[in-house]
């Protein structure tokens, strides 16, 4: 039964169980109204409230400032590598848009003139900047190319050249090569593959004393809500739900309204067409789905509702909000690594010490010399107690233990135990 499994997936990951009993009684009769959830429309007042209890919610939790929309969108962190690019460009477009303006004479600019100038600045200066740490980050940088061309896109760290072709460290930031003026600089704060993640916010990036700094974007689908973030160094973070939040189906973006109306303006398709750079899906539009409180078409209000349990229940369980959650991850993480670092001729954890991960616990069992069967037999006897979805991502192989939030301390405990027993045996 569920009550026997501590579930160590990546995502899907393991939901509260009062959650879901909630959830499930919601889905075919919510307050009553003889209509489940998934029934109920989404322009309707209850659907509203629902959207607007979780957002206030979340920035309650991770105290996010009030010059912030969070937003509800339903392409995924992979919608979202495409959307960061879109959105992120057009801003770029209509700054360097209305800086030529001025500068070609205001109001009575010639457009065609106007056009010229931006094209050639286009081709001149457009650079999105990536660090690329681990495999999530890589098919960000990735996709980016594919929208834009590799010509606008700058690697501007690759973790793989200071680690024999593997992922694993983080390059020191004096190390990286930043664009001046880059669209955006785009990093992955988790990488739920490789089990590396970032210590704390790379200082590098941190606004000027003056408010002025690069326009940093990260990708939190593996470790938000896990602790504190300081969000008013973003431009735009982003997440999945179904890690950390609630069930696969909605992506969470928090973007600083500067970048959205009336501040700054999407240019037009034509002129984007102009300049031979991508038109945004309307979907993936932010200033669209803001201006909609998220309801520009469709959405699934029941997976809205259960990340709205899942904070209402963070929020009820710890006074200090984040805070009490981060304490919490911290110490699972760190029994479960103790536990493999007292075995070093059994285990071998992977990444970097400096940069491993308190959410995704990536490490091979090297006992015997012969890894990979021992790490079969590994799998079917923590299996067989109840210990599940341990197994590495099927790029890297080896066995990875994801620890979110729903693994409570003895979860983390028996999976200690485990890895102590099995070193002993
Ligand atoms: N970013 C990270 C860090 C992830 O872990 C994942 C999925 N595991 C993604 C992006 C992609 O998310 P999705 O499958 O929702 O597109």
């Amino acid at each position: 039964t569920r009550a026997d499994i501590t579930y160590f997936g990546a995502g899907p990951a393991a939901l509260p169980t009062d959650v879901l009993e909630t959830a499930a009684q919601a889905l075919l009769d919510f307050k009553g109204t003889g209509l489940g959830i998934a029934e109920h429309s989404h322009r309707s007042e209850l659907a509203t409230n629902i959207i607007n209890e979780a957002k206030a919610d979340l920035a309650s939790y991770l105290d996010i400032p009030a010059d912030y929309e969070v937003i509800f969108m339903q392409a995924g962190g992979t919608g979202e590598f495409a959307a960061s690019v879109y959105n992120l460009v057009g801003a770029w477009v209509a700054r360097q848009h209305a800086a030529i303006v001025a500068e070609l004479g205001g109001a009575s600019a010639d457009e065609a003139a106007v056009v010229a100038a931006l094209r050639e600045r286009v081709q001149k200066d457009l650079k999105l900047d990536y660090i690329v740490t681990g495999g999530w980050s890589l098919k960000a940088y990735q996709e980016a190319v594919r929208l834009l061309g590799p010509e606008y896109v700058n690697l501007a760290a690759d973790a793989r050249t200071i680690n024999d072709g593997k992922f694993g460290k983080i390059p020191d930031q004096s190390t990286w090569k930043l664009s001046k003026d880059a669209a955006l600089v785009y990093y992955c704060d988790n990488e739920t593959v490789d089990g590396v993640e970032f210590p704390e916010f790379p200082s590098v990036l941190a606004p000027r004393p003056d408010g002025t700094g690069p326009i940093v974007v990260a990708d939190m689908s593996s470790n938000i809500l896990s602790r504190r973030v300081p969000v008013s160094n973003y431009s735009l973070l982003f997440f999945g739900a179904q890690k950390n939040l609630g069930c696969t189906g909605v992506t969470v973006a928090v973007i600083k309204k500067s970048l959205l109306p009336p501040t700054t303006v999407q240019p037009s398709p034509a002129l984007m067409r102009k300049l031979a750079l991508p038109i945004p899906p309307i979907m993936l539009q932010y200033e669209i789905i803001a201006k909609n409180n998220s309801l520009y078409n469709t959405l699934s209000i029941f997976d809205v509702y259960i990340a709205g349990q899942v904070l209402k229940k963070l929020l009820s369980t710890y006074a200090d909000k984040v805070a009490g959650q981060e304490a919490v991850s911290q110490k699972k993480s760190d029994i479960i690594y103790a536990a493999l670092e007292a075995h070093p001729d059994v285990y071998r954890i992977v990444p970097d010490k400096t940069v491993r991960s308190r959410m995704n616990i990536c490490f091979r069992v090297t006992k015997n010399g012969n890894v990979d069967e021992t790490e079969k037999v590994f799998l079917k006897e923590s299996t067989s107690q109840g210990l599940t979805g341990l197994k590495g991502h099927r790029s890297v192989g080896g066995i990875r233990a994801s620890n979110y939030n729903s693994i409570p301390l003895e979860g983390a405990q028996k999976l200690a135990q485990f890895i102590e027993a099995f070193a002993k045996a």
